[in-house]
């Protein structure tokens, strides 16, 4: 039995009744969640759901995601979950571009999504908590799970890729499988009495294997946070007794930045797991002080189910890496012609295992340009070290080239962290007629803070090598964030200035 449903129907075995999924005073068990969402598989077979069929799942982080992602592949369907925060034209975009026959809405957004299916030609049920209450009630668990093939696609993730407009990854019920079990036996290690966070979004790769599915591989439990916010993540931490977070780096930022409240008691926390971007190494070190916790960094992509390195449990984590690959994959640093780079030298990261999708949907080009030789390019450069740990340069588009030199933007991110009055930083280059590219910083500083950017750059001028330190440095309220939270380089805009 292929399904990746299986692992739900596993856990409702051994695990009945604990709580698999929490959102507030909202609570379903592991034979709640099986139940409710075969329930929604006989909904979807009736109206007409065959295997293969895509199922787009638009919804923020609800107690009714994870009954109908279940319930979308006992069908034997395949889920494309979408961003709730896109307008109706993208949604649109993407639900023709899977040829999503039905979409599945949830409130606060639903009609942004009614508005999408229409266009697009698609059915939208919505799904609010009376509509939803009635539709289950009135429809009997389909009692068996759909088989599929390993190889059969089970989830459709729409990612913009290293390149170019969102194209959707095809990941298989193999891939997804393996993903979560590997995260849930050799990176996490959680067990049943286990409870993880679950306030990174359910639709991107990250949440949606290392939070919902490795939970529910473990029998373990995952309490919902529909909208990140830093105050109310540590609240139920405490309430719930969180013993595993997960999250971007910005959260790390935001949760240092809100500080533990008196009264609040997070001692049952034994893992924090950092990924989606890079953690600069000022605040790992910060929030495993202040925190009292241990965070390891992993590293993936959506293509990559996600997780492909991690820096593994029973070993000193090295702070700045992303650690080892994981169980079932390979990582192999290779130049541009797709040949290995030699010991210490960088190189894009390249991987190939379990893990790596099928292709991009309908994109046999784009999904031949990425896999190579059956090596997936992941458009990221990094070094290793001696003891084989990858370290990540940056990403390949974000290298900023200056009078002919490479200037890696986390390299000075990294300084810039160290600085006490920053809070958050990104550099990014701007053109330049002399230079060809200048560095550009931008910064958001901590409470109280009080410095100028003159001294900001001068901090940073006295660091690193004279051709990399940010000649322009702008103090900003906000950095503009993707919705996983990820600080989103392309949306930052710096005039060019001109002169020496
Ligand atoms: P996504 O497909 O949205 O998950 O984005 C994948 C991209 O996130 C990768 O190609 C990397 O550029 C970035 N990423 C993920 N994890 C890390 C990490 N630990 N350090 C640096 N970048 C990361």
């Amino acid at each position: 039995m292929n399904n990746l449903a299986t692992l739900l129907a596993e856990s409702a075995w051994a695990e009945r009744d604990r709580v698999a999924v929490r959102q507030d005073d909202l609570a379903l068990t592991y034979a709640q969640l099986n139940d409710t969402s075969a329930r929604v598989a006989t909904l979807l077979r009736a109206r007409g759901v065959r295997p293969g069929d895509r199922v787009a799942l638009v919804m923020p982080n609800v107690i009714h995601f994870p009954v109908m992602y279940y319930g979308v592949l006992r069908a034997g369907g395949v889920v494309v979950p979408l961003n709730p925060l896109l307008k109706a034209r993208e949604t649109a975009l993407a639900l023709r571009d899977s040829g999503s026959r039905i979409a599945l809405a949830g409130p606060p957004f639903a009609d942004e999504v009614v508005a999408a299916a229409a266009a697009a030609g698609a059915e939208c049920l919505v799904m609010t908590s009376a509509s939803f209450g009635s539709l289950v009630r009135a429809t009997d668990p389909m009692p068996r799970i759909v088989d599929r093939a390993e190889d059969d696609t089970a989830v459709i993730l729409y990612t913009s890729g290293t390149t170019g407009s969102p194209k959707g990854a095809e990941l298989t019920h193999r891939n997804l499988m393996t993903n979560a079990a590997t995260a849930a036996e050799t990176l996490l290690h959680i067990g049943p009495d286990d409870v993880l966070f679950g306030g990174l979004p359910l639709f991107h790769a990250f949440g949606q294997t290392c939070a919902l599915n490795t939970a529910v591989s473990a029998g373990a439990s995952l309490t919902l946070l529909p909208r990140f916010e830093a105050v109310k993540a540590l609240e139920i931490m405490h309430r719930d007794r969180v013993t595993v977070f997960l999250g971007v780096p910005t959260m790390y930022t935001a949760l240092l930045h809100a500080g533990l409240p008196d009264g609040l008691d997070l001692s049952r926390l034994n893992l924090a797991v950092s990924g989606g971007a890079s953690l600069p190494v000022e605040v790992l070190h910060r929030f495993e002080r202040e925190f009292g916790v241990t965070v390891l960094e992993g590293y993936g992509l959506s293509e990559t189910s996600p997780v492909a390195a991690f820096n593994p449990p029973d070993r000193p984590r090295k702070a700045g890496s992303i650690g080892l690959p994981v169980r079932g994959v390979e990582l192999r640093l290779v130049a541009d012609d797709g040949t290995p780079v030699g010991p210490g030298e960088v190189g894009e990261i390249a991987i190939r295992g379990e893990n790596v999708m099928k292709g991009y949907w309908n994109r046999p080009e784009a999904t031949a340009e990425a896999i190579r030789d059956g090596w997936f390019h992941s458009g990221d450069l990094a070094r290793a070290d001696e003891d084989g740990y990858y370290f990540i340069v940056d990403r390949k588009k974000d290298l900023i080239l200056r009078g002919g030199y490479n200037v890696y933007p986390r390299e000075i991110e990294e300084v810039l962290y160290e600085h006490p009055a920053v809070a958050e930083a990104a550099v990014v280059g701007v053109p330049h007629e002399v230079h060809g590219e200048e560095v550009a910083a931008v910064v958001t500083l901590r409470d109280g803070a009080r410095t100028t950017p003159e001294q900001i750059g001068e901090y940073v001028r006295q660091r690193v090598a004279a051709y990399k330190y940010p000649r322009i440095v702008i103090f900003t309220d906000a950095l503009p964030k993707g919705a996983t939270g990820k600080i989103l380089k392309r949306e930052i805009v710096v005039e060019p200035r001109h002169g020496r």
